[in-house]
């Protein structure tokens, strides 16, 4: 069930359109959106998409993925074991300003007059850019057009080109390039406990600073976590008409200020060069040693060949990724087809940006558009954004992997703090350790170990990286197989089934309970694949076998106990309804009285106490449906529509991962109106701001979810039994085709859904056979392709 209206800005401001997500008149009312919608990163800086002049703001903010302050977590009543340090992306400082003043006229957008305004997030170039023609008060036309990168290719590196013309009088300008480092602690947001937290003072703490010609150095250092982080900028000013400039730099402020006397028709143009460093155990001075290294190199390199790499990065994304829908019915380009290509591409190119150089760290549930969530790494990653990656970026895949890998240490110390064997990854995270003050909806979504596990088996079958499999993946599989056995028991009164008790499921609104079915078949899934591994490795890999052996003192025998409480896994359902059940008293609960919930009172977790949500059958999320998606094989599609007909009238969406799965099993059982309307609430979840909440941060996962929904949903695309497999449904628009690649063991496939037909072409590589319905295809380079008609289910 849907409860979100669609909050869509006015079409005439934000015109579709295939490759840029555009802003034509500067609202203030969507200040706060457009900064989310249109900020930029490359996984490790992230900046929203604030006006270079420094103003007007809602939320400035500047991220680096995985700097964050720790903080003691204070509970009003304490217990064992509760999660003990708090954890919090910081703002850093801010780069990006750049003021401008004509005539000693501040350059300010609300209440500038503006004869041309046009902003845009271009998904083509990975550039914002904007381009504006501003009347001064006293009459004078001066053209500003800026366009701001953050670096896909140069991991450490953003930029910025501001260009300023006075078309048609002389006039005297200055160009003010500052950076500010944050002294607040940040706002505080009690109410919304999906916000970040506010720190008592400030964060960033001086180390160092400097200016050398028109560079400037700014250090600081958190005092809990222990990072440093320096931002470096440099300038470069080119232009006839002459000018001076002061440099002025202090421990938190660093400005170059240009005074120009600017002719009519003659540009000024500035490009300013970024730099951001961070490390946990380099010193300042080191660090801003780094710092300066990159800067000289960026500034040989200059502002063009930024862009050009930035170019050829997006356009190699672009050809292993991107998503097209076209109509086919009409000569012109439909505006829903339109609006709905913008809306995958706006989705698919966010993931790169929170992705593609998070190296050594995770994919915060935001991105690096937001602090909401406090850049947080949960499971969105693994379920919901890895699927995407793996069969487009597999390199991203396996950083991300390798980072949970890394920390492993972690999650075993958590599972020896809970009196456990093996290991438990923390719900939320920056550190690797459990970060959520909320056992009941953190701690005890154990099924995080399953998650990553499942995400682990995808990538090793879609890449054939076995290597990684057994160097570290082998080694969680061990330790999370270990964790569901010791978790679990026999239980007499369940027929001597294993059970697993106490523990909360993806549905948040129904916490604590026994036997969550989703939690189970993934444990399951865990179980039988830690076994598969180690019996392969035994059997083949002798030397990758004993040093397993070594790093985990693995017993052989436990390999069989995991088979055993595998086959034995309980999974709760009720005969007469013929549904499987959530949790073993899902229907125990008094029905939620949906009838009676007015309409502005979702997402029901701002206004309901957890109690009164816990004790009623109403689920935050796809749960259930979830399961059936992900370990599709194991259910039929009878099965499939009885739970989707059952859970769906339970489901609020109150989390944006839900709308993308239930599209999808929508589309499973063949009911194609709701799968498009779950499927636009998904795709539009944060350019229409479906969840009203876009100014807080992108909703990652959702946006991972969409990519899931056009290649599993729409595009009937399998993958669980090692062969990939496509029963292709429909584009999500009537007459339109349909068409996406995937990399499949380093091959590069492409699928063309039409209208009564589906094409399949081998771009790259050799050899691949896939399933058509039920018929293997072979494509080779000889004879890449295969033409067969789609047979509606
Ligand atoms: C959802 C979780 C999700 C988190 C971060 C919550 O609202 O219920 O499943 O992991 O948001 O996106």
């Amino acid at each position: 069930m849907l409860h979100h209206e669609r909050l869509r800005p006015p079409s005439r401001d934000y015109p579709a359109d295939e490759w840029n997500v555009i802003e034509k008149a500067f609202r203030p009312d969507f200040l706060a959106q457009l900064e989310t919608m249109l900020a930029l990163g490359n996984g490790y800086i992230g900046m929203r998409g604030c006006p270079e002049e420094g103003g007007p703001n809602v939320e400035n903010g500047t991220f680096i993925n995985g700097f964050y302050e720790a903080w003691p977590i204070v509970y009003g009543e304490e217990a064992f074991g509760f999660a003990k340090t708090g954890q919090t992306i910081c703002n850093v400082t801010d780069s990006k300003i750049i003021k401008l003043f004509v005539d000693d006229e501040p350059f300010w957008l609300p209440n500038a007059q503006l004869l041309d305004y046009d902003r845009r997030l271009n998904m083509r170039a990975g550039t914002l850019d904007r381009t504006v023609l501003w009347e001064t008060p006293a009459g004078k036309q001066v053209s500003i057009t800026s366009r701001r990168l953050v670096s896909l290719v140069n991991r450490h590196v953003a930029a910025i080109s501001y260009c300023v013309t006075l078309l048609d009088a002389q006039a005297f300008v200055v160009i003010s390039s500052e950076m500010a480092t944050n002294r607040s602690g940040g706002r505080n947001n009690r109410d919304d406990p999906r916000l970040a937290r506010a720190f008592p003072g400030r964060v960033l703490h001086p180390q160092t600073n400097y200016s050398k010609d028109q560079r400037i150095v700014l250090c600081h250092a958190t005092q809990k976590s222990c990072f440093t982080l320096t931002c470096a900028t440099d300038h470069a000013l080119e232009s006839s008409c002459s000018h001076l400039h002061r440099v002025t730099c202090t421990p938190d402020f660093g400005q170059v200020a240009y005074t120009i006397d600017a002719k009519p028709g003659c540009p000024i143009q500035l490009t300013k060069y970024i730099v951001y460093h961070t490390s946990e155990t380099a010193s300042s001075e080191e660090l801003c040693g780094r710092a300066e290294w990159t800067m000289d190199r960026v500034r040989t390199q200059g502002f063009h060949q930024l862009v050009t790499s930035q170019e050829q990065y997006v356009h190699d994304f672009w050809r292993r990724s991107d998503v097209r829908i076209k109509d086919i019915s009409e000569q012109r380009a439909k505006r829903s087809t339109v609006e709905i290509q913008q809306a995958i591409r706006f989705n698919l190119f966010h993931i790169l940006q929170a992705s593609a150089r998070a190296e050594g760290a995770g994919v915060p549930a935001k991105g690096l558009t937001g602090q909401a969530y406090e850049g947080h790494y949960f499971w969105d990653t693994e379920i919901y954004v890895l699927p995407f990656l793996t069969y487009t970026s597999p390199r991203i895949a396996r950083n991300l992997l390798a980072f949970r890998y890394k920390m492993l240490p972690q999650a075993r110390a958590r599972a020896r703090e809970l009196g456990h064997r093996g290991a438990i990854y923390p719900w939320r995270t920056i550190s690797g350790e459990e970060a959520s003050a909320y056992y009941a909806a953190g701690t005890a979504q154990y099924h995080i170990n399953a998650d990553i596990m499942y995400a682990l088996r995808k990538y090793v079958q879609a890449t054939g990286d076995e290597e990684f499999l057994r160097k570290y993946g082998a080694e969680m599989l061990v330790e999370t197989a270990r964790l569901w056995l010791d978790l679990g028991f026999y239980s007499d009164a369940k027929g001597g089934r294993f059970c697993i008790n106490g523990v909360t499921g993806p549905d948040e609104y129904t916490a604590v309970v026994n036997n969550n079915a989703y939690t189970n078949l993934m444990a399951r899934e865990n179980l039988r694949y830690a076994a598969e591994v180690v019996e392969s490795l035994r059997t083949a890999k002798a030397e990758a076998y004993n040093a397993l052996m070594q790093k985990t003192a693995l017993d052989p025998s436990e390999v069989n106990a995991w088979i055993q409480a595998a086959e034995s896994m309980y999974v709760p359902s009720d005969e007469k309804l013929n549904v499987i059940l959530q949790d073993d008293n899902f229907l125990d609960r008094e029905p939620w009285d949906f009838r009676n919930t007015p309409r502005d009172h979702y997402p029901l977790l701002l206004f309901y106490h957890p109690l009164n949500i816990y004790r009623t059958q109403v689920i935050k999320q796809a749960d259930v449906m979830l399961a059936m998606f992900l370990l599709g094989d194991a259910f039929s599609s009878d099965i499939k529509k009885r739970n989707f007909d059952f859970y769906d009238p339970l489901t609020t969406g109150d989390s944006s991962l839900s709308s993308s799965v239930e599209a999808i099993i929508a589309a499973q059982v063949g009911d194609m109106n709701k799968a498009i309307r779950y499927g636009m609430a998904a795709l539009l979840m944060d350019l229409a701001d479906v969840g009203g909440n876009v100014k807080d941060g992108c909703h990652i996962a959702s946006m991972g979810g969409t990519w899931m929904m056009i290649t599993y949903g729409f595009g009937g695309m399998r993958d669980d039994d090692g062969m990939l497999s496509f029963w292709p449904r429909r584009a999500p628009e009537e007459n339109a085709i349909l068409r996406f690649p995937v990399t499949y063991r380093g091959q590069l496939l492409e699928v063309e859904i039409g209208l009564d037909k589906v094409e399949y072409a081998l771009r790259e590589g050799d050899r691949l056979v896939i399933r058509h319905e039920k018929q293997e295809l072979e494509l080779t380079r000889e004879n890449p392709r295969a033409i067969r008609p789609v047979s509606r289910r």
